[in-house]
């Protein structure tokens, strides 16, 4: 689907939630999606691109950043503790922070460089302990660790359960955020972000939707 088609259905939803338009940011997520797709989307204007893995973003975006300008990258996948340097190198925004560890490192590298990207912490708001996420009784206590370290937090980010409705998910991250006096909600992708942006979703990752299929897994 075009991007100019997504930008509109993304407008229509603002709409229809009393929402200004600006106050939505639409993340294209180009990971595994063919360097010409990716470019075409980059020559129409766009900016602002998810990936979700260091190594695969470190391939392909130096190249994209010195050729077109303003170029702003979100980590989306899980991030390893070794990996804090190259990505805080390359990404402005984290979306996965979800453990103390990770929280620690990230203060160190933020307290050395003077400079902190976005950061939101990952809520598995559907309590599944073998993915990545803090667990929502302890959501509100990882905030306060994190701030504790000095580090800002934009938000949260939650990645629902496939088998589940979405919409529950998206209330309950957007309860917790707002009881944690946090602006920012990563939620919503290709196939939910209108849903997504009615229980106010701030940021959304919508990857297949503009780039058509991915060629293989991510
Ligand atoms: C791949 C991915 C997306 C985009 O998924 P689509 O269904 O292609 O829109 C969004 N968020 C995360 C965390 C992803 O890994």
């Amino acid at each position: 689907m075009p991007l100019t088609d997504i930008q509109t259905r993304i407008e229509t939803a603002c709409n229809k939630a009393g929402r200004k338009l600006g106050s939505v940011h639409l993340i294209a997520v180009s990971k595994v999606q063919p360097n010409a797709r990716v470019e075409a989307v980059l020559a129409e204007g766009h900016r602002v691109f998810g990936e979700n893995r260091v190594q695969e973003a470190q391939g392909k975006w130096p190249d994209f950043k010195a050729r077109f300008e303003g170029v702003k990258l979100h980590l989306i996948g899980p991030l390893q503790s070794n990996k804090v340097k190259p990505a805080l190198d390359l990404f402005d925004a984290i979306h996965t922070l979800d453990r103390e560890k990770l929280a620690r490192r990230i203060a160190t590298e933020v307290q050395a460089r003077g400079a902190c990207p976005e950061l939101f912490i990952q809520v598995s708001t559907g309590e599944e302990p073998q993915k990545a996420g803090v667990m929502p009784a302890d959501v509100d206590a990882f905030i306060k660790a994190c701030q504790g370290l000095d580090l800002k937090i934009k938000g949260l980010m939650c990645i629902p359960p496939v088998e589940e409705e979405p919409s529950m998910h998206f209330a309950l991250l957007a309860k917790m955020a707002k009881r944690n006096d946090l602006g920012g909600l990563s939620m919503g992708m290709s196939s939910d972000f209108e849903s997504a942006i009615a229980l106010g979703a701030t940021h959304v990752r919508v990857g297949s939707a503009i780039f058509g299929e991915r060629v293989k897994p991510a």
